[in-house]
């Protein structure tokens, strides 16, 4: 991210079935005039998901001007395995990876159990990826500590660990008001970690995006933000209308504190991204 203005990046999981496909591929060919500074894809929990992650990020390196970052998780995974989903990464062009653990399938707090040849946490695998070749890493971050995790000194220690281990830049859960974020950097910043923290950006664009991801986020609901967005419960348009707004002020805030790039949680729709980008003057600034 070397340029004088900040940049923004996007975020996908690999569709699931040819409508998917035709979706998500909607949204890379809207998305890549506006030139993201990267577009990541997330790594699926089974098998076949786990495939279409290598193929769709292979395929937007080859097919794209995009910038692509995989995302690769430990769970599940013999360190051969691991070493070969590594290896088709690089095979395919690839090279920036986001590093994480993953969450059992099923219930992500369920028991986690390393596969007996496999790894147990993300410091390990950022280990491993820069061991296998030339690549950017970037690791996940947790504003309000990760939902595992009961101690936040911790929590802060492990991240350490993964960024003294190798790791080049964090991107964090989502979040709704920006004073966790802007501790957490300041706490990595006190613990001498200067590497970028792009915060992680969900569009509010329904009354689900401002409940589930909290909920599977561990970020707390503000409670003046769910009064200004639920009055519109009823009507999905001003509701919209409402979470743009409410997620502009959140950009527009972590922009004047610093932040010198955005990543946006997509669900492989394009329009609110393009809306924000747009409002906050972030197209092509790479
Ligand atoms: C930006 C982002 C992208 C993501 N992408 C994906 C994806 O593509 N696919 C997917 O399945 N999931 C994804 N996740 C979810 C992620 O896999 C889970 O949140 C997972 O539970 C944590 O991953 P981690 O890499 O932070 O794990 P870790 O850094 O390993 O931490 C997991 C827990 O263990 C603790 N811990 C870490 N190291 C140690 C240690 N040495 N000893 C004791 N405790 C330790 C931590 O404090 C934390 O509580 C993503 C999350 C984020 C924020």
């Amino acid at each position: 991210m070397d340029v004088d203005r900040p940049v923004f990046s996007v975020e996908f999981f690999p569709p699931k079935d040819e409508a998917g496909e035709t979706q998500l591929w909607q949204a890379i060919r809207r998305l890549e005039p506006l030139d993201p500074a990267f577009v990541s894809v997330t790594y699926g929990a089974g098998g076949s998901s786990r495939d279409r992650t290598v193929r769709t990020t292979a395929r937007i390196a080859s097919d794209t001007t995009l910038v692509p970052m995989a995302h690769l998780t430990a769970v599940s995974h013999s360190r051969a395995e691991l070493r070969h989903v590594i290896g088709s990464y690089a095979a395919a062009g690839i090279r920036n990876v986001l590093a994480v653990r993953g969450d059992p399938p099923g219930d992500p707090l369920g028991e986690w159990v390393a596969h007996p040849d496999g790894l147990t946490y993300a410091d390990e695998l950022v280990t491993m990826v820069r061991s296998l070749g030339d690549f950017c890493v970037g690791v996940a971050a947790f504003p309000y500590g990760h939902p595992r995790s009961t101690d936040p000194d911790e929590d802060l220690a492990r991240l350490v660990a993964k960024i003294r281990k190798g790791a080049d830049f964090a991107i964090t859960q989502l979040f709704l008001e920006p004073e966790g974020f802007l501790r957490l950097r300041d706490r990595l910043d006190a613990a001498g970690c200067h590497v970028p923290l792009l915060p992680g950006i969900m569009p509010l664009t329904t009354v689900r995006t401002l409940h589930r991801g909290p909920e599977l986020s561990g970020a707390p609901l503000p409670p003046d933000l769910v009064a200004r967005l639920e009055r519109h419960a009823d009507d999905p348009a001003a509701f919209r209308a409402a979470g743009m707004d409410a997620t502009t002020d959140l950009c527009e805030k972590l922009l004047a504190e610093g932040v010198r790039g955005l990543h946006f949680y997509t669900l492989n729709r394009s329009p609110a991204t393009i809306e924000l980008v747009g409002r906050l003057g972030l197209a092509a600034a790479r």
